[in-house]
């Protein structure tokens, strides 16, 4: 899974989750691409890339109590449509999250997005594991189950 941060011609920045780079390719060249905040279809992909999810093959996500740096640009409406839609597209995992990525990475339990909380360590000890983790901008009253 490899996400990449993408914009729209009305200059909204969100991330767009694919199977592989050529999977990008074929989306971006068969116009299936649109802004998820105003359906914008002309998307090009940002030159900074915030965050490449290129080891687990389900993304793995975490929640933060601040909004991290590549969100913001976001006005507070748009930021909470993006929250809507990673909620949207996302399996709520709680504070199963580590293991459960883990889980995906090792092909132990079906490919899905996932997000969830850890802690700090948690976090260090996946990414040392190759699981590569992406900060959202998630607040904790948003993620569904108590933790
Ligand atoms: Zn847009």
């Amino acid at each position: 899974m490899i996400v990449y941060e993408l914009g729209c011609a009305n200059r909204h920045r969100f991330e767009g989750w694919f199977t592989s780079r050529d999977d990008f390719k074929r989306q971006l060249e068969g116009k299936l691409l649109t802004c998820p905040l105003c359906g914008d279809g002309v998307i090009e992909r940002l030159p900074h890339v915030s965050y490449v999810n290129t080891g687990a093959p389900g993304a793995a996500v975490k929640a933060q109590p601040e909004p991290p740096q590549q969100y913001a640009n976001l006005g507070a409406e748009v930021l909470a449509k993006l929250i809507d839609h990673i909620i949207e597209t996302t399996d709520d995992v709680g504070a199963a999250f580590p293991e459960e990525a883990r889980k995906i990475h090792y092909g132990e339990i079906d490919e899905r997005r996932i997000r969830g909380t850890a802690s700090v360590r948690d976090i260090d000890a996946l990414q040392e594991e190759g699981i590569d983790v992406a900060a959202l901008p998630i607040p904790a009253h948003r993620l569904g189950k108590s933790h």
